[in-house]
C-alpha cells in the first residue's frame, strides 16, 4: 500500500465541453502522478501533485541513452457514473516485463494499480463520456541520474498523466491503408521489440514518414532477418481472416505484446472460431487476397481497439482488402471489446475493474 501525499491544484483548468473534438494527446488534466526511485532505498514518495513541467540537468540519462519505458491504458464511465478500467493487471504486467528489459527496477502491482485508480479519481470529472470517448492513462518511467555514461541508471521518476480522448475515428470505424515496410525494421529477436519502450519508436520514425508521404496511414512491419513474415503495425497488432479462420502473427520476442490482441485472441476463441498464433509471410496474405480468401484484415491497440484495413501496399503492389469495407467479425470484435469497457456489455471474469 503506497502513501499518496496529494497536493490539490488551486488553479482548476476549464474541462474540454462537447464542442472540443479532444484531439488524441493533446489536452492534459489538472493532476499527474509521481514517486521517485533511489537505489538503495527503492521508490520513495508517491505524490499527486498539480499537473507541471519537469525540472531536469541536461546531463539526465534519458536524454542520451534513452532509458525510458511507457504504458498506454483507458479509462471510462459507464451509465450509473463508475469509473471502469479494462483489464489494468495486463498491462502493470507487461510494464514490469519491459522494466526487468532495459534495467529499470519493477513497481509493485498493487501499488501500480493503486496510483492508477488514485490519479484517475483525482480527475474523475475529466472522464469524457461522448461516444468513443475516454480517459487516455499514459504512465511512463524515465532514469534521472545526471551523468554521461552507459549503465542503468540509479534514480528514476514514475509518472502518471491523463488525457481526454475523442472517438480515433470521429465518423465510426474507418479502414485505413497500411505500407508493408521492406527497406527499415522495427525490432529484431533479442532487441527491443516486445517491450514497450520509447526507443522502438524512434526506431520506426523514417519508415512512418516514407508511409505518410506515400498516401498511407500506417507502416506494417516485417520481421528483421528475412524481411518476409508480418510482425506487427505502428503501434497496433494485426490479424488475418483467412479462409474462415483468425491468423496473427505469433509473439516471437521482436511483437510488442498488445492486450487488445490478447483479449481479440480470447473473444474469438469464446465464439468457438479457430484462432492460429503462427508466423505469416506476406506472399501467403497476397496469395490469399488472389485466390479469394483474404477476408478481413484489421489491427488492435488501446488507441483505436480495433482499426479495419482496407488497403495493403507492399511494393509496387495495392491489395484492396475484401471491397475496402469493414468485415463482420472486425466490427464484432470493437463493438464487444468497446461495450465491455464501457460496462454496457459483460466480459470475461476480471476485464473490467471498477475504480471505487
Ligand atoms: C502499445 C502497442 C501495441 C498495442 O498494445 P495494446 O496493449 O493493445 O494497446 C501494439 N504494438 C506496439 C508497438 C505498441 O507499442
Amino acid at each position: 500500500m503506497l502513501n499518496i501525499k496529494i497536493e490539490q491544484t488551486t488553479n482548476p483548468k476549464p474541462i474540454p465541453g462537447a464542442e472540443n473534438p479532444l484531439v488524441f494527446g493533446t489536452i492534459f488534466t489538472d493532476h499527474m502522478f509521481i514517486m521517485d526511485y533511489v537505489a538503495g532505498q527503492g521508490w520513495i514518495d508517491p505524490r499527486i501533485i498539480p499537473y507541471q513541467p519537469l525540472e531536469l540537468m541536461p546531463s539526465t540519462m534519458v536524454f542520451h541513452y534513452g532509458q525510458e519505458m511507457f504504458e498506454g491504458l483507458k479509462a471510462y464511465k459507464n451509465d450509473e457514473g463508475k469509473i471502469l478500467l479494462f483489464r489494468p493487471d495486463r498491462n502493470i504486467e507487461r510494464a514490469n516485463t519491459t522494466n526487468e528489459r532495459i534495467c529499470i527496477p519493477t513497481i509493485e502491482p498493487e501499488d501500480f494499480l493503486q496510483a492508477l485508480k488514485e490519479i484517475v479519481k483525482i480527475d474523475e470529472a475529466w472522464i469524457p463520456t461522448r461516444p468513443g470517448t475516454s480517459l487516455y492513462i499514459r504512465p511512463f518511467i524515465i532514469a534521472t541520474d545526471a551523468f554521461l555514461g552507459v549503465r542503468p541508471s540509479n534514480t528514476y521518476k514514475f509518472m502518471i498523466i491523463l488525457s481526454p480522448v475523442g472517438a480515433y475515428y470521429p465518423e465510426g470505424l474507418n479502414p485505413v491503408k497500411i505500407w508493408i515496410e521492406d527497406e527499415y525494421v522495427r525490432a529484431v529477436k533479442g532487441g527491443l521489440g516486445e517491450a514497450k519502450a520509447g526507443a522502438n519508436y524512434v526506431a520506426s520514425m523514417k519508415a512512418q514518414v516514407k508511409a505518410h508521404d506515400a498516401g498511407y496511414s500506417q507502416v506494417l512491419w516485417l520481421d528483421g532477418v528475412e524481411r518476409k513474415y508480418i510482425e506487427e503495425v505502428g503501434a497496433m497488432n494485426i490479424f488475418f481472416k483467412i479462409d474462415g479462420k483468425v491468423v496473427t502473427p505469433a509473439l516471437n520476442g521482436s511483437i510488442l505484446p498488445g492486450v487488445t490482441r490478447q483479449s481479440c485472441i480470447e473473444l474469438c476463441r469464446l465464439w468457438g472460431m479457430e484462432v492460429e498464433e503462427r508466423k505469416v509471410s506476406a506472399d501467403e496474405l497476397f496469395e490469399a487476397a488472389q485466390n479469394g480468401t483474404l477476408e478481413e484484415v484489421w489491427g488492435t491497440g488501446t488507441a483505436a481497439v480495433v482499426s479495419p484495413v482496407g488497403n495493403l501496399r507492399k511494393g509496387d503492389v495495392d491489395l484492396k482488402i475484401a471491397d475496402g469495407g469493414i468485415g463482420v467479425l472486425s466490427q464484432r470484435l470493437y463493438d464487444t471489446i468497446t461495450g465491455i469497457q464501457l460496462g454496457k456489455m459483460e466480459g470475461p471474469e476480471g476485464w473490467s475493474v471498477i475504480v471505487e
